[in-house]
């Protein structure tokens, strides 16, 4: 038997999540890979998932978390041994395949990727799924050529998982990060990761005109809504916005004016079916640039039954930085 957090359906449709035990026997048949999870984490879609907010969760029961890291115990796939350590993150795990808020998760081997060499399982899910999209975002930047010395770079949501890894990561690599927030308190944790300026996102958050004043040489939205619309507006010309997110709300009131005048790109960012070359891309550029001491000032760490009392509040924008679960806690 192993300790996991599990999801239920209520007959009235409302989620019911309690921490339990499992045996082996309820995993799913389709993994080929048994591992034990050392740490997972709290996302915002595990927060969505946890509380039934809204529809993530696929199948029933469910154990929710979508990153994990830990080692293989029994495998049958051809890549994967006993006691090799590994990252997990997406591929509908915790939401159409049992997840990682568990102490042993059946997994597919196809899925897992190598921890990268030198880094804990702590620190990979420090990092997590919040991370490694603000890797992502970060990568689509690049390589859509916006350079430190082109300006201002925004980011929205940079409280939050995503966004805080992404100030950081942009700081890193020398670029001017404005760091737009509800949390005015936070300016001083949001400068010690990098950002040479701190907004509040009331200046983004309303309806805008559709062109505004040209200001950001690149943008990565964890937010979505007027918010993306707004940044989309105030890019300059030939800029790039990567969105990822949708903490304000999944439209998207925006007019093709920036795109058609300026030349502005939007990019998706999806971390969840990213091919696995672009992972291993992701988490090599993680290992290189994440320094123990910017994530330290992320991280919150929390025992597996208090999983249950945090998804809330991360749906409540109430979480700064990132949550890691001590599975074993
Ligand atoms: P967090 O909750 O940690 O961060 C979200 C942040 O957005 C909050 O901290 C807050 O930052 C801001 N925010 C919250 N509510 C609002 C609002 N109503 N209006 C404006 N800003 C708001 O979540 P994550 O960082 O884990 O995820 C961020 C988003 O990215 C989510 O929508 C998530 O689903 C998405 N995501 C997408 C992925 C992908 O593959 N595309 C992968 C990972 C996440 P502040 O207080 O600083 O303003």
């Amino acid at each position: 038997m192993f300790r996991a957090i599990l999801l239920n359906k209520n007959e009235d449709g409302s989620t019911r999540a309690e921490l339990t035990q499992l045996d082996d026997a309820q995993l799913p048949a389709d993994g080929d890979v048994m591992v034990e999870v050392d740490y997972s984490t709290i996302n915002y879609k595990d927060g969505l998932a946890i509380t039934g907010k809204s529809p993530v969760v696929r199948k029933w029961p469910m154990v929710p978390g979508i990153d994990g890291a830990g080692t293989v115990i029994a495998s049958q796939h051809p890549d994967w041994k006993p006691g090799d350590a590994f990252v997990l993150n997406g591929w509908g795990v915790g939401e159409s395949h049992m997840g990682c808020l568990a102490e042993r998760a059946k997994l597919k081997g196809d899925w897992l990727i190598p921890l990268p060499h030198g880094m804990s399982a702590r620190t990979a899910m420090a990092i997590g799924t919040a991370g490694y999209t603000a890797m992502l975002c970060a990568m689509a930047l690049a390589e859509q050529g916006v350079k430190p010395e082109d300006g201002d770079v925004l980011v929205t949501g940079a409280s939050g998982g995503v966004g805080s890894v992404a100030v950081a990561i942009l700081a890193a690599r020398g670029y001017k990060v404005v760091a737009s927030t509800g949390k005015v308190a936070e300016a001083d944790y949001l400068k010690s990761l990098g950002a040479a300026e701190v907004i509040d996102r009331a200046a983004l958050s309303a309806p805008g005109k559709p062109l505004q004043k040209e200001r950001w040489a690149g943008v990565v939205d964890s937010v979505g809504s007027h918010t993306l619309a707004n940044a989309v507006a105030q890019v300059r010309y030939g800029g790039t916005v990567a969105a990822c997110g949708l903490a304000q709300g999944m439209d998207f009131p925006a007019s093709v004016a920036p795109f058609i005048l300026r030349g502005v790109k939007l990019i998706g960012v999806d971390s969840v079916m990213a091919p696995r070359d672009r992972r291993i891309a992701a988490w090599s550029n993680l290992a290189l640039e994440m320094k123990d001491d910017t994530l330290q000032k992320i991280t919150h760490e929390i025992p597996l039954a208090e999983a249950l009392s945090w998804a809330p509040k991360i749906l409540a924008g109430g979480v700064r930085g990132r949550l890691v679960v001590n599975v074993k806690a």
